[in-house]
């Protein structure tokens, strides 16, 4: 019975979790908007409670949309070594190399920013209102995953380095109890020359912190005896196992400001991104749609869309925010479709050595 219980816990405790948690996508977005210039501020300070509610979408849509899953991340290790300097930068060239399905079994979040980059300067040039919202409440969600360390590889939840548990626990967990702390100040919005590499820029850093990520949680394991390292918090009325304070606090100090640094990574390219669209798109009047309403068809998309979400339950990527003796399967099941090539074949067609 207590077998069970605890169980149930595991499973309901793993749908609270999520990209950088709920609370830090909503966050994210919302920051973006304070640091764009004053041509664009009103249209999204109006809309800030779209921008900030919707961050979460592209999660909510993961499992219920085929090929949504691999937008989110990028899984670099599986090219080798040398991936970030040997993988096309564009998506024309990588799928000529790769093969699309290649793509989409390893994460296509850097590619996919782009696509949404033309998207949001398409909807701001034909002054949609309902699509400028929705793709830049999406974008939003997508660059902040990009810069995500744990996005960046395989191992992505530590199930390859017996640390399970650290994706929720570096990016739910220490915002969760760190993130009131940080300074979020990140200065005014920039025009972006190359977003393509921009994009590609964000998954290298992030790629690059991703040592210490797994190395400090390991080294900190050792000291901490499992009774240490977990405890166990009231939600609601339910019982989770999380990851103790003290052990928090230790690998929180130990990445001396990581989380805070991709965080404003995050809120400063996205608020580059929004503004360099609408650069491009030719700097419509976006003032002057303040206050307007939805057309008769983008209402009825609303409607469709809030229906559809409420539909679906909201999963995560199986074993991102669980943690050890999790009853979730060791693969990730809803990607294995996509598993159609080795890592060795995969290099040698794009004819990386790894070293
Ligand atoms: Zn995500």
């Amino acid at each position: 019975m207590k077998k069970i219980y605890l169980l149930l816990l595991l499973l309901l405790s793993s749908e609270i979790v999520f990209g950088w948690g709920f609370e830090g996508h909503k966050r994210i977005n919302r920051l973006a908007i304070y640091t764009l210039p004053p041509e664009l501020v009103g249209f999204y300070k109006y809309h800030i409670s779209y921008i900030t509610e919707n961050a979460v979408n592209p999660d909510k849509r993961r499992y219920a949309v085929t090929g949504e899953a691999p937008r989110h991340y990028i899984d670099m290790d599986v090219y080798g070594d040398s991936a970030w300097y040997k993988l096309p930068h564009y998506w024309k060239e990588a799928v000529e190399k790769l093969t699309e399905d290649t793509l989409m079994a390893y994460g296509i979040v850097p590619w996919h920013i782009n696509r949404m980059r033309y998207e949001l300067t398409d909807a701001m040039q034909k002054k949609q209102i309902l699509r400028i919202l929705r793709l830049s409440a999406d974008l939003g969600h997508y660059i902040a995953d990009a810069n995500v360390p744990l996005h960046t590889t395989e191992n992505y939840n530590g199930q390859r380095t017996n640390q399970v548990g650290i994706h929720g626990f570096w990016e739910s967990r220490l915002v969760e109890l760190f993130s009131d702390e940080y300074d979020f100040f990140v200065g005014q919005s920039q025009y972006i020359r190359n977003p393509q590499e921009r994009a590609w820029l964000a998954v290298k850093g992030a790629n690059a912190a991703l040592d210490s990520v797994l190395r400090f949680e390991k080294e900190l394991s050792m000291k901490f005896s499992e009774d240490k390292k977990y405890s166990f918090e009231q939600r609601g009325n339910i019982t989770v196992k999380v990851y103790s304070k003290a052990f928090s606090k230790a690998y929180h100090d130990k990445l001396s400001g990581q989380v805070e640094r991709q965080m404003r990574a995050s809120v400063k390219m996205i608020a580059d991104f929004w503004f360099t669209c609408w650069v491009d798109a030719g700097q419509p009047d976006l003032q002057s749609l303040i206050g307007k309403t939805f057309s008769e068809e983008e209402l009825k998309l609303l409607e469709e869309e809030k229906l559809e979400m409420e539909k679906n339950t909201i999963k995560t990527r199986p074993h991102e925010s669980v943690l050890p003796g999790s009853p979730f399967p060791a693969k990730d099941a809803c990607c294995e479709q996509y598993f159609t090539l080795t890592p060795a074949q995969i290099r040698r067609r794009a004819g990386i050595t790894k070293n």
